[in-house]
């Protein structure tokens, strides 16, 4: 009656019982009017899984055919436990909650909380909770999640360990750190995982002394591979964070100032405060106590369409187990939760779970886990750079998995690359393995990730640093970078890079693929001429072929002197880089021209020396030109091969310093040509 009354209620009457509560009731009225022929729908939960289910029904307006009621053992409703941990930095906790309670009275659902479902009768349908309550189901769906674990350890008392899972195990951790004395702000956390190493930066920001300690032999053991794990572990260790890992705890006593953990084979610890994070097992005691069949690693066995052993009894999120998925995320949790709504609409779509993606919520850095990190059969490409550490892990051109310390850009493109089980070409992932990126982002997002100490312009040395300071002051092109900065300057390669770092279009183009083949000719050349045995004089003048050119002296000096004119254009067109006035042509043109003069010049060496590399001074002289023209050659090979303008990567480094042993070894050259010709006629 009352609700008929409330749907006639008119609007002046609205302010009287709040807009809420006449929502509220008329939602109530709808539903005791659509009871009668709807079907019974208990959740078991409500955690994110099982709102995330409610959220989809209503979506689906699946509430017309199941009036929906959800037992929850939490005092709250479902909120985000992914980032349970803000709460100990110091949100609050109601920003965390997915939907408030009233939603769904809105939607007519009931919500029963801090209510426990003690059993389950599926022969009968029906469920007993522990106020004594029974309630009959038509469908019932497990969504219990998981459960802290606690060390296997003798614990002398109550309160010594505490488990961090829920929104009331953060609030009375943050009870005892305020209220406790200072012995209380020093906590030991169990577990070097990705749970115990979150908590225990939180706690470090809260001001308390904080010792991790892991069993194993490194940190994050289910995620990383040992060298990321200690490349994570040095990070941490720099923020302050003190982690011991092989580090087994015997048991956990009370002392006098607070808690006492006896370690195997180290001295005990003292603290206020051990919280436990070693992992979490699937909350499945319900439904193992009603036969349900449940997997021996933990968990409620589930098919593909999310239906359990027993008939009308579906499981979805940490508790459910379809033996494909891996523990303790929420994303398959999520998928599972869409699928079952749809299906219990009358649609029929099966569970397929998408690449697993793991992340380490730090301040310090980031860490993304994709896909299987354990794959023994792939192979692994490692980039590392300070403060990124990468690791692909790669079958017949396609990644399985992958670890990423530290921003990378890319993160999202190669999800879908892992996840699609696409191929990538061998070109990226050379790239990847020379500078940490395969390729898949545009420059820009490429530059946000480039750390401030890369340097962008090898010729100048000019860091990232430098450039995004030069940004912020006022520099909006890359001519006005080069101005404040000299970078892109003098060769002019990086000069993407500076138009990405400042929002300009794009003005130099990347080098061609002419100049990568006259530096793999000029390559050749020159170790032909190191390396090459030196082509014999004929003995009689019959006999003479084109070792005229060695022997004649008009061919010796046409050779020469052509050698000298290709040597000198080619040293010119140096002054070009570096004297704005003589600045004519655009830079690719005068970089190719003397990549073909260097070419030339070579293809004058052999015809003035017959690969013979001579004695004393003539010999210093042919070393130190091998030298000029060999590094000048690399660069131009790896100019080729090299993303513009990333300075970082172990190709960007030999080209760099193949650049500077360029420039050096022209400078003796002059001197050294002019005393070889005084000495050709003078003697
Ligand atoms: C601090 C923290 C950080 C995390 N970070 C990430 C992350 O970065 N990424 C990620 O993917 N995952 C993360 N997780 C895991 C993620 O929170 C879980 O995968 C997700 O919450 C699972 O949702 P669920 O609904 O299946 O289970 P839960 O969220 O555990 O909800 C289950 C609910 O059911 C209740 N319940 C259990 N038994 C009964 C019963 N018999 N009667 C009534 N109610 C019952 C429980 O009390 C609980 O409220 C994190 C977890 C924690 C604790």
């Amino acid at each position: 009656m009352k609700g008929a009354a409330m749907t006639t209620t008119s609007r002046l009457e609205l302010p009287a019982i709040g807009l809420g509560t006449w929502l509220r009731e008329r939602a109530r009225s709808r539903a005791t009017a659509r009871t009668r022929q709807r079907e019974r729908l208990v959740l078991v939960g409500n955690g994110m899984v099982g709102h995330r289910l409610c959220a989809r029904l209503v979506e689906l307006g699946a509430l017309d055919r199941y009036e929906v009621v959800i037992y929850g053992d939490e005092a709250t409703p479902a909120y985000d436990r992914v980032h349970l941990t803000d709460v100990l930095k110091g949100r609050n906790p109601h920003e965390l909650l997915l939907s408030r309670a009233e939603w769904y009275a809105e939607h007519g659902i009931e919500l029963r909380l801090a209510e426990r479902v003690t059993a389950v009768f599926t022969g009968e349908r029906r469920i007993l909770t522990e106020s004594g309550r029974t309630d009959r189901y038509d469908k019932l769906v497990l969504a219990t999640g998981a459960r802290a674990r606690l060390p296997n350890i003798p614990v002398d008392g109550p309160g010594l360990l505490v488990a961090y899972r829920t929104l009331e195990d953060a609030r009375s951790i943050l009870e005892r750190l305020e209220h406790g004395g200072p012995s209380e702000r020093s906590i030991v956390v169990l577990g070097g995982g990705l749970l115990g190493i979150e908590a225990a930066r939180a706690f470090q920001g809260l001001g308390c002394r904080v010792v991790v300690l892991e069993a194993a032999s490194q940190i994050l053991p289910r995620n990383l591979d040992p060298v990321g794990a200690e490349a994570l572990l040095a990070m941490l260790r720099d923020a302050g964070l003190e982690v011991r890992v092989r580090a087994r705890v015997e048991r956990i006593e009370r002392a006098p100032s607070g808690v006492r953990v006896v370690l195997e084979d180290a001295p005990p610890l003292e603290a206020g405060l051990v919280v436990a994070a070693i992992g979490t097992r699937a909350a499945d005691d319900l439904a193992r106590a009603a036969g349900l069949r449940c997997s021996m690693h933990g968990g409620v066995e589930v098919n593909a369409r999310l239906c359990t052993s027993a008939p009308h009894v579906f499981a979805v999120g940490d508790c459910a187990n379809d033996g494909r998925v891996p523990h303790g995320l929420v994303a398959p949790g999520y998928a599972m939760a869409d699928v079952l709504a749809e299906n219990l609409v009358g649609r029929r779509r099966r569970f397929e779970p998408e690449q697993a993606v793991t992340r380490l919520k730090l301040d310090i850095t980031e860490v993304t886990i994709l896909g299987n990190p354990h794959e023994s059969t792939a192979t692994e490409l490692v980039y590392r750079a300070p403060g990124v550490y990468r690791r692909l892990l790669v079958r017949d051109r396609r990644i399985l998995g992958a670890i990423s310390i530290g921003a990378w850009a890319e993160l999202a493109a190669l999800q879908r690359l892992v996840g699609e089980s696409r191929k990538v070409s061998e070109r990226s992932l050379q790239r990847f393995t020379e500078s940490g990126l395969l390729g898949t982002s545009d420059e820009k997002s490429r530059l946000a990730v480039l750390p401030d100490s890369a340097v962008v312009c090898q010729c100048m040395g000019v860091s990232c640093g430098r450039l995004r300071r030069a940004v912020a002051e006022g520099a909006t092109t890359p001519d006005a970078l080069g101005r404040v900065t000299l970078a892109g300057t003098l060769c002019g390669s990086c000069r993407p890079t500076l138009a990405a770092l400042c929002g300009a279009p794009a003005s130099a183009p990347a080098p061609g693929r002419a100049l990568g083949l006259l530096g793999g000719a000029a390559l050749l050349l020159a170790v032909a001429t190191a390396l090459v045995p030196r082509v014999p004089l004929a003995q009689r003048f019959a006999e003479r072929g084109i070792d005229v050119l060695w022997i004649d002296p008009t061919a010796k000096q046409v050779t020469g002197f052509t050698l000298l004119g290709f040597v000198t254009l080619g040293m010119l067109l140096s002054v070009r880089k570096r004297v704005r006035r003589f600045r004519l042509g655009s830079y690719s043109f005068f970089r190719l021209l003397h990549g073909i003069l260097g070419t030339a010049a070579l293809v004058a060496l052999f015809a003035h020396t017959g690969f013979r590399l001579g004695t004393n001074l003539d010999l210093v002289l042919m070393v130190v030109f091998l030298v000029a023209t060999t590094t000048g050659a690399l660069s131009a090979l790896l100019a080729h091969r090299l993303a513009p303008g990333i300075g970082h990567g172990a190709v960007a480094r030999i080209a760099t310093v193949g650049r500077r042993l360029h420039d050096y070894a022209f400078w003796p050259l002059p001197v050294l040509i002019f005393i070889h010709v005084l000495k050709s006629y003078y003697f």
